[in-house]
């Protein structure tokens, strides 16, 4: 940013110091936001108006983010341009951290996308500051139709130690989440050796029986990887690894809460029978997100697909298929509000504080003297609009007024 004085949309910035004025977002109350020299520095209380700032928050951050603007990170020709392109772009939705996800596919393909996206963290600052973890979501997973989603059967195995070694080694032992199914033998045994190592185990895209979740659960799994997703159509009504997952307080679920992947009653349901603090919102969103309405050849090798107005993903023609998620996490905040009923609070704690616990990352509140992390939001007519995100004190983004 350059010297002097500029005054954009409300925010008014000095050089290295901003000044907002903003609502926070658990209480309503209106105050001026200070930030200096990458934190927080003043919080001042303002006596008159508020309704009319947009709301602050921690930050977004988001567990799950396959792709962006037409690019995927499981890409044989993935590159650091690529990388970096992606992580900008989280930016505007008001994300200061994701998890770069990598799907089921063979051997080569995972080794070589999870190896230039390590590498582009360590090379770019401006990366590395937006991604620190990544979620390896396959090739462990059931082989079923229905449970495997759209992963590649071909490329499913078993879940493998050394496989899993060669991968984490490749990301520099950034490898954070691995989400797998707990259905293959030696499931426990591989589950505590990887949490072990300092990985959170997700159990997801399972055909696994309660038996099996109970003991994956005991050997350390501690999420469900978009709960109610990548499951069968039709499941016995119990039991079933769906009231598994759910009664089960040792696991956290994800949610994609889009408006397309999950009835509002399931929603409402597992967010009540959960509670707030055990469930968290992913985008899941894939290259398909950011892009206009229209049919595309899908960067995930899904053949033809096509982006609704709503932003609803599907398989042109069969509209009823969905073919993966293009909407960004914000969505997620407003339709849990009012899916599961739940306060402004509450909704965007579960996209932010909550998945920053889930993989370490340091999300501060928001507090004088901390590091300032923010998203500057509005909510209007039931759509989430990002007005400014601060990244380590640096307005990467801001809407144009
Ligand atoms: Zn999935």
């Amino acid at each position: 940013m350059s010297g002097g004085l500029e005054v954009k949309n409300g925010f008014c910035i000095i050089t290295s110091m901003a000044s907002i004025k903003a609502r926070h977002y658990a209480t309503g109350t209106g105050y001026e936001v200070i930030l200096q020299d990458g934190e927080i520095s003043a919080l001042s209380y303002l006596f008159a108006g508020g309704r009319e700032f947009p709301f602050v928050a921690p930050g977004l951050v988001d567990l799950q983010v396959n792709g962006y603007g037409g690019m995927e990170f499981n890409d044989p020709a993935l590159t650091s341009e690529k990388v970096r392109k992606i992580a900008l772009a989280m930016d505007q939705d008001g994300v200061v951290e994701f998890c770069p996800t990598f799907t089921t596919a063979d051997h080569a393909l995972l080794r070589h996308s999870i190896r230039t996206v390590a590498d582009t963290i360590e090379s770019d600052a401006d990366v590395a500051r937006r991604c620190q973890h990544l979620h390896l979501e396959g090739p462990f997973i059931s082989a079923e139709d229905g449970p495997r989603g759209a992963h590649p059967q071909t490329h499913v195995r078993p879940p493998c130690w050394d496989e899993f070694q060669q991968l984490q080694e490749a990301a520099r032992g950034r490898i954070k989440i691995l989400t797998m199914s707990p259905e293959y033998d030696g499931s426990p045994q591989f589950i505590g050796k990887i949490v072990d190592s300092g990985v959170v185990v997700a159990i997801g895209h399972t055909s696994a029986s309660s038996d099996q979740i109970a003991a994956a659960v005991d050997a350390g799994a501690s999420m469900s990887t978009h709960l109610g997703n990548g499951a069968h159509g039709t499941i016995r009504r119990h039991p079933n690894y769906l009231w598994d997952q759910i009664a089960e307080d040792r696991l956290t679920c994800s949610l994609i809460a889009d408006g397309h992947h999950l009835p509002a009653a399931v929603v409402k349901t597992v967010v009540r029978a959960k509670s707030v603090e055990r469930c968290v919102l992913v985008s899941d969103i894939t290259g398909m997100g950011g892009m206009p309405p229209g049919i595309y050849e899908s960067t995930a090798g899904l053949g033809k697909v096509e982006v609704l107005d709503d932003g609803r993903l599907v398989v042109p023609g069969q509209r009823q298929l969905l073919a993966g998620a293009a909407l960004p996490i914000g969505v997620g905040i407003v339709k849990a509000m009012e899916y599961a009923e739940l306060p402004l609070e509450s909704a965007v704690n579960m996209a932010s504080l909550g998945p920053a616990r889930i993989v370490g990352y340091r999300l501060p509140k928001l507090e004088v003297g901390t590091r300032a992390d923010l998203v500057f939001f509005d909510i209007i007519d039931g759509q989430f609009e990002v007005v400014a995100t601060v990244n380590a004190g640096e307005i990467v983004y801001l809407k144009d007024s």
